[in-house]
């Protein structure tokens, strides 16, 4: 039985890629201990590179990109899982070296899957998707270094995007004052909407200085952008405070930087890897996520889409033009 996925294929004489909605059938997927049947995906920075030409993430072609899915288990050779039992899947690789979630059905290791949080569905479990569980990851990880509502605002940059929406309205909600950062001026309601307090123009922060250290402003910060943004945010955390750093959508240097933040202020930048973390973790963060994350703000970040909608939303999200969180409904 054939169904629909979007594949990539490459021209190998003009290098070129392309991405169109496809029949393929079951013996076309990869080898995998379980078969699920995709009921979401969604649309992360990285989709967008593996829908396009590939970001040097893409191993061979065709291929079939969704670094994230949520849906029912159809076959299982593995004792953890069952047909019936609702599954999500986020990082591993999948969607890059191994084919992901834009396809009505998908083939993965038993390893790489979570049963799905209890409290949300599969269609909630896409909205947060990557991008919202990196979001939590930060959260905790800033928790654990002692972040605690009452110190002052956390700054939340890249905040109108993905992982900057989930993490507004989870913080918001945990009571924390929220500093938000946008270049789009226009999603300034949004983003008060989702629990921002405070709306910072992306120009403030985006001039790189000599300045060793700036007035002491932010108790904690969750940064999708690093670039330029990420050295100047550095001199302005208060004393003894950390810096999540989950993204790099303004550039991978850090311009700017100095050593003077973390040698007096005792700055911590702490590193979110959300692709290799352990089972564990990666249960807790969804716990957290039901319990911590108001679902009417999540459905005021959901854009619906199909898969005939990803070429052209992979192009955007590359562009910084896609607003909180695409939920793509693959059937
Ligand atoms: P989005 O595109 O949804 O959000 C990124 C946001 O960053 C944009 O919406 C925009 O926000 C801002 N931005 C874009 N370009 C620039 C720029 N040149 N300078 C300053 N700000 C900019 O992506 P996601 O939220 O899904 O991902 C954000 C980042 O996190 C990406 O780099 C992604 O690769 C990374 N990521 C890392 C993960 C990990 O495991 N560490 C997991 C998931 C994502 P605004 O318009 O509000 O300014």
């Amino acid at each position: 039985m054939s169904f629909n996925a979007l594949v990539v294929t490459k021209d190998e004489d003009s290098g070129k890629t392309s991405a169109a909605v496809t029949q393929i059938s079951e013996s076309d997927l990869p080898q995998g201990d379980v078969t699920v049947a995709v009921e979401y995906s969604t649309v992360n920075y990285k989709d967008g590179l593996c829908i396009g030409p590939g970001g040097g993430l893409v191993r061979n072609y065709p291929h079939v990109p969704g670094i994230d899915f949520a849906g029912t288990v159809e076959e299982s050779s593995d004792a953890r899982y069952k047909p019936g039992d609702k599954v999500v899947l986020t990082g591993w690789r999948v969607g890059e070296a191994h084919w992901g979630g834009y396809a009505q059905k998908a083939r993965v290791k038993a390893d790489w899957l979570v049963p799905l949080p209890e409290g949300l569905d599969t269609r909630q479990t896409m909205a947060v998707g990557t991008a919202g569980f990196t979001a939590m990851l930060a959260i905790m990880a800033l928790e654990d270094g002692g972040l605690k509502p009452g110190a002052g605002p956390v700054l939340v940059t890249g905040a109108a995007g993905g992982v900057g929406s989930v993490a507004v309205s989870i913080l918001a909600k945990l009571g924390y004052e929220v500093a938000a950062v946008t270049g789009r001026p226009e999603t300034g309601d949004y983003l008060k909407d989702l629990g921002a307090t405070q709306i910072v123009p992306r120009e403030d922060l985006t001039e790189v200085t000599k300045k060793p250290l700036e007035a002491e402003q932010w108790s904690g910060c969750i940064d999708a952008v690093a670039g330029a943004m990420l050295g100047r945010v550095l001199k302005q955390m208060k004393y003894g405070t950390s810096v999540a750093a989950i993204g790099l959508a303004g550039g991978a240097p850090i311009e700017g930087a100095l050593i003077t933040p973390f040698i007096l202020r005792g700055v911590n930048l702490l590193g979110i890897d959300s692709v290799m973390q352990p089972y564990a973790r990666r249960v807790e963060a969804w716990k957290r996520i039901a319990s911590d994350l108001p679902m009417e703000k999540l459905e005021a970040m959901i854009q619906p889409a199909t898969l005939s909608d990803l070429p052209q939303l992979g192009h955007d999200i590359l562009k910084g033009k896609v607003k909180g969180r695409v939920v793509v409904d693959v059937n």
